[in-house]
């Protein structure tokens, strides 16, 4: 047959999800995606072992233009839903930071749930197959794919966004929304390393491979988590989170030494141990090949008995409000989500529907909702599709 209740395009987080839940229902599921595997994104997560919600997950830890959008699907789809699930599949699962749930073993288990649920509830997953044109006559869709003509009542768009082009990333969601008459707010890669100018990029070469704990703010936005200074640039979850609030020219501030009072701590040590050097302080609380070349790179030399308060003031400063300006960021080559999308003014928050057009849904990273690092973009993903799901 040609004739589905309900048409999903893209096999990925969301679209699995909306499937299931539709199937479930009792309505003709298809799911149609060009990739030659489902859920390619699900088993590159979280390296490798997939960070599938986090039990903390609230509306704030979501970016939008309209912020207010996320809170119904969240509020009806939670983390402890997710996480019932994966418990009822008998996937082995770890907390890892505060909140952020990771499978034991693999992604490939979440992948694997996922596709089971879609077959106990009797949707059929096509792959290989792309879209060449979408019509609408007489209420029904007319979906135009490589493998021939498909019609249905309700079609979801699930492609997701940007991100990973080489992973079949692929504008096609947007196209969709623009051939419906859907605004598309800017897109831009988030969740994505930072490079850096080739000065700084030099000096902090030997500090490639080095992490360490740090208080990164960007536009009023602060994240604690680590660094990771890389052969490109900066990396780590905090660099990743900061990114998706920053804006090119921007400059970031980096506290290296958020635990701590610096000045004090400087001052009460030229005190007790006037020999002691700058680089011997931050060796107790940062990574020795970090504390030695940035001690370097600023030319702190000389015991702690040679520096006035003022020049205390300015080495607490620089370690405290580290500023770095990046060059750019990687781009969608390896940015984790692609912010902005469809403009979610225009899709129902109870159903993810168009108002315009009440059988066509949008889910997942498609759409203008970007969570935080650490597990929301897939709590958005489940809890959209599951909206749809229940919708179609
Ligand atoms: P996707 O999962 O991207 O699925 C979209 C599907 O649509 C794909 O299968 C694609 O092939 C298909 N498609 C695209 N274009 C077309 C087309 N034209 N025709 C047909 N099909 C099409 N989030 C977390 O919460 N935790 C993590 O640990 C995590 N780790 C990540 C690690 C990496 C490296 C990356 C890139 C992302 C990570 N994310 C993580 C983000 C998460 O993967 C996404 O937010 C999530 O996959 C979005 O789900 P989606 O279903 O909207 O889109």
């Amino acid at each position: 047959s040609t004739q589905y209740d309900v048409i999903i395009i893209g096999a990925g987080a969301a679209g699995l999800m909306c499937a299931a839940t539709a199937g479930y229902r009792g309505r003709k599921v298809l799911v149609i995606d060009q990739a030659n595997k489902p859920g390619k994104k699900i088993l590159m997560s979280g390296g490798g072992r997939c960070n599938f919600t986090n039990l903390n997950s609230t509306p704030s830890n979501f970016l939008s233009d309209n912020p207010h959008f996320c809170i119904s699907a969240l509020k009806r789809y939670t983390p402890q839903n997710f996480l019932d699930l994966v418990e009822r599949h008998g996937i082995e699962h770890e907390e890892k930071a505060a909140g952020q749930l990771f499978c034991k073993d693999s992604a490939k288990e979440i992948l694997a749930m996922l596709l089971t649920e879609c077959e106990w509830a009797g949707a059929e997953i096509r792959m290989k197959t792309s879209v060449k044109s979408i019509t609408r006559s007489a209420g029904d869709f007319r979906v135009n794919t490589s493998s021939g003509t498909l019609t249905c009542e309700s079609l979801v768009i699930a492609c997701g966004g940007l991100s990973i082009p080489t992973m079949g990333a692929t504008g096609f969601g947007y196209e969709v929304a623009r051939q419906f008459g859907l605004t598309v707010l800017p897109t831009r890669a988030g969740l994505v390393p930072f490079t850096l100018h080739p000065e700084l990029k030099q000096q902090l070469a030997p500090l490639s491979g080095v992490s360490c704990p740090v208080e990164a703010s960007c536009n009023n936005h602060y994240f604690r988590e680590p660094m990771l200074v890389t052969h490109r640039g900066l990396s780590g979850p905090s660099m990743l989170q900061i990114s998706s609030f920053w804006q090119p020219g921007n400059p970031l501030t980096i506290n290296l030494l958020p635990e701590r009072n610096i000045r004090e701590d400087l001052e009460s040590l030229r005190k007790q141990k006037p020999q002691s050097t700058i680089a011997q302080y931050l060796i107790q609380h940062l990574p020795k090949r970090f504390a030695q070349t940035f001690s370097e790179l600023h030319r702190w030399e000389g015991p702690l008995q040679n520096y006035k308060n003022s020049d205390l003031e300015r080495v607490s400063e620089t370690l405290g409000q580290w500023t770095v300006k990046p060059a750019g960021t990687e781009g969608y080559r390896t940015a984790e989500v692609t912010l902005g999308g469809v403009d979610t003014r225009q899709l129902s928050s109870k159903t993810m529907a168009a108002l315009e057009h009440p059988n066509l849904y949008f889910i997942g990273e498609v759409v203008d909702v970007t969570g935080h690092l650490g597990g929301h973009n897939f709590q958005w993903a489940w809890a959209s599709g599951v909206a749809a799901g229940l919708a179609v």
